[in-house]
């Protein structure tokens, strides 16, 4: 049975329990795969006494700040301790590292670190792979600059993984049979900013989904205010267990 580690469960915004995105699936194999690597992952992994070299693959929605700042750090942390990493995401995400990373780019450095060889980069966008024996993953794009939508098959359990996105029948049709959703739902949708999912909209997609657990990430700080009540609501509409964990939060699922 996977265990999800919320690192990071909210957005930008810090407030005081949530900031930007990371959640860790560990395998009762002690795979360790972490979905999004936004500001703040590797202090709480750190906190949690959690091998940073042990993650084997991250797993990349979009390229926003929230969701991808901690790469560079993990990637000199690799270079200097030593260990690999296999990173999937959208196309671009290749071009984005070797901007950063390359000689004579912004952290060239980094390639003198043996930052740049402990890492193998992948792109997907509407894509199926195995990470490895095992361990299943597919993919599609999401309205939401350039973003996919994860879909991991392990150990008996599906878990769909939304990224940020405005309301997406493409994700609908990954999610499809899905045990466990973790979708964002990012504000009350009189407060929606941006291309997100208000809890209204995620209610509804809840509801045409049916997943077994319904996970609430992403939260932005006006969400979290007004997230008993939704809460509330949900419970009355919805027959799945339903999750809004704060950083460092673990679920069983
Ligand atoms: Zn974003
Ligand atoms: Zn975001």
């Amino acid at each position: 049975m996977p265990r999800l580690v919320f690192l990071g469960s909210g957005s930008i915004i810090p407030s005081k329990t949530r900031f930007s995105s990371g959640i860790l699936v560990q395998t009762k194999r002690s795979e360790n795969i972490l979905m999004d690597i936004g500001p703040g992952v590797i202090e709480k992994l750190r906190r949690l006494n959690l091998d940073v070299t042990a993650i084997s693959y991250v797993l990349v929605t979009h390229l926003h700040v929230d969701h991808v700042c901690d790469l560079l750090p993990l990637l000199k942390i690799l270079g200097l301790l030593g260990g690999h990493v296999e990173i999937y995401g959208p196309p671009g995400i290749r071009v984005f590292l070797d901007l950063l990373t390359s000689d004579r780019r912004l952290f060239g450095y980094l390639s003198d670190l043996r930052c740049r060889s402990v890492m193998r980069v992948r792109e997907l966008w509407r894509d199926s792979v195995e990470l490895k024996p095992g361990i299943a993953l597919r993919t599609t794009p999401v309205d939401h600059f350039h973003g996919i939508a994860f879909r991991l098959e392990l150990e008996g359990v599906s878990i769909t993984y939304s990224g940020d996105s405005a309301p997406d029948p493409r994700l609908i049709d990954l999610a499809r049979g899905t045990d466990v959703l973790i979708h964002e739902c990012s504000f009350p949708a009189s407060r929606l900013k941006g291309k997100h999912t208000s809890a209204e909209d995620l209610l509804r997609l809840a509801s045409e989904i049916k997943p077994k657990i319904l996970i609430l990430t992403h939260l932005y700080p006006e969400m979290e205010e007004a997230l008993p009540s939704y809460l509330r609501i949900f419970s009355e509409k919805l027959a799945c267990r339903i999750y809004a964990p704060k950083d460092l939060d673990v679920i069983d699922v």
